[in-house]
């Protein structure tokens, strides 16, 4: 079974002439398998197409793919239409426990929801878009999604959302955050995630006047604390700590005892501890995506992260994603690239940020966790030099790039013209493998900027980031928005670019995997958020985790695989690694 995608944001023929066209064998052979449609892009006739793959290569904006799906699969859930992303299956939420769906980006996660939740009537493929809901469930008959999907079919489910990009929000709704809450509150339960999630200090605040991490933390307890059939949550840790992440994976079990939750996350130590069951999405993103049956959390991620699904037999990517079970050790000798000493820096009686001396060396990466508002972003102030220290001084000035936290998507320039701007080597060999290549921008080159998903633009922030000629590159929570697979591309990106320019670059971020795959040592910050915060190390990784996860009174433990998982609070395991100092690494 063959299908072929024209992604339509991609597809230009007036700048590349129809080389597709041009080149497809069955078109000059006279067949119409490739015609230009009414809205002036590609059309493929996929009974027509043989499949040779010329169009794709042949097309300079990789707007084209011809995929061959295994024979076995049924007529596709939901097809966007001729030419469009084709969906395969639906995850299955369960009464009382929480569902997790594991995959890339891009890859129809979204579409299963909307499905689910009855925003979208799944057409089964249909090529006029049409849908016919008997048909339909005569192909989930005999299926656990049966009965579920006759509900939806009536309009009998009541769906509570939260959705994957909080900045719009304050597109939508005006108010402060108490008005906006108090909506919501249908369960009774609205002054409980409100504590929990320490949100009574901005309940005034105007929701348009919020950070992500503020907004994120409404976002979750809005969508909680709705009375709904069936809850899912989009991502729920971009912008949030790892305290917070924690306390949102509470509130989520709790529901869960009496709901089905459905819940989509790329930070895995935080899907591990939420979910009882996950679905593996696999495919090609913007291409088609098949959601596996329910697998038990740790064989599902363990799969996912071997690549392999054994049942399905389908190896979906061609290497494996490791977890070093000791600290890394690395031989190499590194130069110092800026020693900083003792420092401190008060802000009126509102904060105060003490600092230990160390040095970050050309060529390594240097991990950055703690809390947030706990004078992480104040430390890239000092080093930049934007921010004078109150005592200490910096030995001496050094470039500075910096990706920031929050990234704004505001200009209609394009892609590839920003990355030409920022670096006149965007020709150059090494700027295309080392960044464009690992980092996907090649099909989005030609997109404008305004028009990019959220981790199109992480991607877009992180290459800028990188474009620039600096001593010390500062990326602010690179991983938000960025699938597994992107997260472990980044984590190579980041170590390549840092030896290869022998600069040193700190990586601030609270998903422990990204921080174990890219850290060569650590600098732990603790305190009170927005009160006081100290900055200890640089320490080597053993070090640093056991004095990050001791603060947070958190264990690991590893699975066969060797991958980290969260201890239970104050089971045999975690008292044993408590006593031993043991926190992440043997
Ligand atoms: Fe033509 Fe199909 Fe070959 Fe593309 S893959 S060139 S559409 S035959």
């Amino acid at each position: 079974m063959r299908i072929a995608v024209v992604h339509r944001d991609r597809c230009h023929p007036i700048k590349c002439g129809t080389e597709c066209i041009l080149y497809c064998p069955r078109v000059r052979t006279g067949d119409e398998t490739i015609v230009i449609g009414e809205d002036g892009k590609a059309v493929i006739s996929e009974e027509l197409c043989v499949g040779c793959g010329i169009c794709v290569k042949k097309c300079p904006f990789e707007a084209l793919d011809i995929v061959t799906l295994p024979e076995e699969l049924d007529n596709p859930t939901h097809r966007y239409g001729t030419n469009g992303f084709a969906l395969y299956g639906l995850p299955i939420p369960v009464e009382g426990k929480v569902t997790g769906i594991l995959g890339a980006n891009g890859i129809g996660k979204s579409t299963a929801v909307k499905i689910l939740c009855g925003q979208l009537v799944p057409n089964v493929g249909n090529p006029s878009g049409e849908s016919d809901w008997d048909e339909i469930l005569k192909q989930y008959t005999g299926t656990e999604l049966y009965d579920y999907l006759q509900q939806v079919s009536k309009s009998s489910v009541k769906p509570a959302l939260k959705p994957q990009y909080i900045d719009y929000i304050p597109k939508v709704f005006k108010g402060t955050v108490s008005e906006l809450l108090t909506s919501t509150d249908e369960r009774g339960m609205l002054d409980h995630y409100i504590r929990e999630l320490r949100l009574e200090s901005i309940l005034d605040r105007p929701i348009g006047n919020l950070s992500g991490g503020e907004l994120q933390r409404i976002a979750i307890a809005a969508c909680l604390s709705r009375e709904a059939d069936f809850y899912f949550l989009d991502e729920i840790t971009p912008f949030l700590d790892i305290y917070q992440r924690m306390t949102a994976a509470k509130l989520i079990r709790e529901l869960a005892e009496t709901h089905p939750v459905v819940i989509v996350e790329h930070d895995l130590a935080i899907l591990d501890m939420l979910a009882d069951t996950v679905h593996v999405a696999y495919g090609k993103p913007s291409v088609f995506g098949i959601i596996t049956r329910p697998k038990g959390v740790r064989i599902g991620i363990n799969q996912y992260l071997e690549g392999f699904l054994p049942e399905e037999n389908v190896r979906f990517r061609d290497y494996a994603v490791t977890f070093e079970t000791r600290a890394h050790m690395r031989d190499v000798v590194r130069q110092t690239l800026i020693a900083f000493p003792e420092m401190e820096k008060k802000y009126g009686d509102i904060f105060s940020l003490t600092i230990a001396a160390g040095e970050i060396r050309a060529g390594e990466v240097l991990g950055l966790v703690g809390a947030n508002g706990i004078g992480k972003s104040t430390f890239a102030k000092l080093l930049a030099g934007v921010e004078k220290p109150d005592h200490g001084e910096m030995d001496k000035e050094v470039k500075i790039a910096y990706k920031p936290q929050y990234v704004k998507g505001d200009s209609s320039m394009s892609v590839e013209f920003l990355l030409r701007q920022a670096c006149r080597t965007f020709d150059s060999s090494y700027y295309q493998h080392e960044i464009i290549e690992p980092l996907s921008l090649n099909p989005i080159l030609q997109s404008s900027v305004d028009q990019l998903s959220g981790g199109e633009l992480q991607r877009v922030a992180i290459a800028l980031c990188l474009s620039q000629d600096a001593d010390l590159y500062i990326l602010d929570e690179p991983s938000a928005h960025l699938d597994v697979e992107q997260r472990v591309k980044l984590a190579r990106v980041l170590r390549r670019h840092a030896e290869g320019k022998e600069a040193g670059i700190i990586v601030i971020d609270h998903d422990i995997y990204l921080i174990d795959m890219i850290s060569e040592r650590m600098l732990v910050f603790d305190g009170t958020p927005g009160v006081t915060g100290s900055a200890y190390g640089p320490y080597d990784m053993k070090d640093g985790m056991n004095h990050f996860l001791k603060e947070l009174e958190i264990t690991f433990r590893r699975d066969k695989s060797g991958r980290p998982r969260i201890n239970k609070p104050e089971s045999y395991l975690d008292r044993e690694q408590r006593a031993k100092g043991e926190y992440y690494y043997a």
